[in-house]
C-alpha cells in the first residue's frame, strides 16, 4: 500500500483545503476505503477524515417532516434512530440490512453512497475499464452478478442499498466544494453516468465532499417498503431489491437495486398505474412485466429479471391496495 498522510480536521474550511490536495479523499469509516487501497485500487496521498466536522454527524427532523442527516451519520445509527423509523421507514429497513452489526458500527452514509462496485474483475484487478482496460470484462465472462438493466460500458452494479431507498424517497446530496461552495445534486443525477465513468461512479469532483443528504417533506411517511434477496440469509450484497413507496399524497416510487450501474427507477407510468387503484395479479403481472421491458440479462444472470418481477409484483399489489 502506497503511504499516506492521515488528517483530522476540526472545521468544514481545513476539510476543504486538505481535500483540495492532489490524490486527497474523504475518510469515513474506510471499511470500503482502506480495502480498496489495500487491493491497490486507490492510491490517495491524503485521507481526510470528515467525521468530526460540526453536523457530520447529526440527523435533524424538521417539523414539516423533511430531514437533513449529517453525511458521517453511521449506518447503524440510522437503522435505530426513532423517527427515521417512523417517517422514512424503508430507510431503517434498507440500512439495518446493510452488511454486518460490526459494518453498520464503522460505516457511514456517505461512505456507503460513495463505495466502489463489488465486481470480482474489478476488484481482482483485471484491466477492466474501471482498471485502465478498454473492455467490461463481465460481458463474455462471469456475469452472474451483473446489470440486466442500462448496463455498460461497464455492466458492474451499484452495491448500496440505501442508495436505492434514498432514490425513492427523491433524496438530495448536498455537496460541499472549494471556498465553500455548495451544492445540491438530485440522487438521480448523483448517480448519472456510473456505468460510463471509468474512475467512480459519483457526480462528486475533486475537492469536494458529502456534506448532508436532504429528505425532503413530501417523502415523510405514506407506505414504505423495502426488500432485499441475497444469496444467504445475512451479509451479503443484494442480488436484486426493491424500494416501493406510496407518499401520502397517494403518488408511488418504485426503485430497484442490485441490476443496473446506478438504482434503477422503473418507468414513471407503472408507478401511475400503481398509485391509481387496487391491481389484481393478472394486472401486476402484465405492469412487472412492462417494468422489465428493457431488461436485457447477460448470458448467466437471467435470474435476477425473475427476481426483480416477483419483488415487482409483491410490492405493487401491496402498494396499489394501500
Ligand atoms: C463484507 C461487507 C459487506 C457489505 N455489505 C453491504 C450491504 O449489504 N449493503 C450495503 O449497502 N453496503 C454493504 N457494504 C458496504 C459498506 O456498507 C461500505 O463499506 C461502507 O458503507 C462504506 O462506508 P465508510 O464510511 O466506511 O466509507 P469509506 O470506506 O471511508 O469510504 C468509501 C468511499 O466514500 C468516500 N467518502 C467517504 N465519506 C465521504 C464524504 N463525506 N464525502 C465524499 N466522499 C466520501 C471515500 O473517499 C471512499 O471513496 C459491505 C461491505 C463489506 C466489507
Amino acid at each position: 500500500m502506497r503511504p499516506f498522510r492521515y488528517h483530522r480536521p476540526a472545521s468544514s474550511a481545513d476539510a476543504l483545503t486538505a481535500l483540495g490536495a492532489p490524490d486527497s479523499v474523504a475518510f469515513g469509516g474506510g471499511t470500503d476505503l482502506l480495502v480498496t487501497m489495500k487491493e491497490g485500487l486507490a492510491e490517495p496521498a491524503h485521507l481526510v477524515d470528515v467525521r468530526h466536522l460540526r453536523g457530520a454527524r447529526d440527523i435533524t427532523v424538521r417539523a414539516d417532516g423533511s430531514a437533513r442527516i449529517g453525511g458521517a451519520v453511521r449506518i447503524a445509527d440510522l437503522a435505530a434512530h426513532g423517527v427515521i423509523r417512523e417517517r422514512f421507514a424503508a430507510l431503517a429497513e434498507a440500512t439495518s440490512l446493510v452488511g454486518t452489526p460490526a459494518l453498520r458500527n464503522m460505516s457511514t452514509i456517505a461512505g456507503n453512497l460513495c463505495q466502489r462496485p463489488r465486481c470480482w474483475y474489478f476488484r481482482r484487478g483485471v484491466p477492466c475499464l474501471k482498471n485502465g482496460g478498454t473492455g467490461c470484462a463481465a460481458v463474455d465472462g462471469e456475469n452472474q452478478y451483473h446489470a440486466i438493466l442500462g448496463g455498460g460500458p461497464c455492466h458492474a452494479v451499484h452495491p448500496s442499498d440505501p442508495a436505492v431507498v434514498l432514490t425513492a424517497l427523491e433524496a438530495t446530496i448536498e455537496l460541499l466544494g472549494p471556498n465553500e461552495a455548495r451544492r445540491s445534486v438530485p440522487i438521480d443525477s448523483f448517480f448519472e453516468g456510473a456505468g460510463s465513468n471509468p474512475l467512480g461512479e459519483t457526480a462528486i469532483a475533486h475537492g469536494e465532499m458529502i456534506e448532508a443528504i436532504e429528505l425532503p417533506a413530501r417523502s415523510a411517511g405514506g407506505v414504505q417498503h423495502y426488500e432485499k434477496v441475497m444469496q444467504r440469509g445475512a451479509w451479503d450484497f443484494a442480488l436484486v431489491s426493491l424500494a416501493g413507496i406510496k407518499r401520502s399524497d397517494g403518488e408511488v416510487r418504485l426503485v430497484l437495486g442490485g441490476v443496473s450501474p446506478a438504482p434503477y427507477r422503473v418507468n414513471q407510468s407503472v408507478e401511475e398505474d400503481v398509485a391509481s387503484g387496487a391491481l389484481d395479479d393478472e394486472s401486476a403481472d402484465a405492469l412487472a412485466e412492462r417494468a422489465l421491458y428493457d431488461a436485457a440479462p447477460l448470458s448467466k444472470n437471467g435470474y435476477k429479471a425473475v427476481q426483480a418481477a416477483a419483488l415487482l409484483r409483491r410490492a405493487m399489489l401491496e402498494l396499489s391496495r394501500a
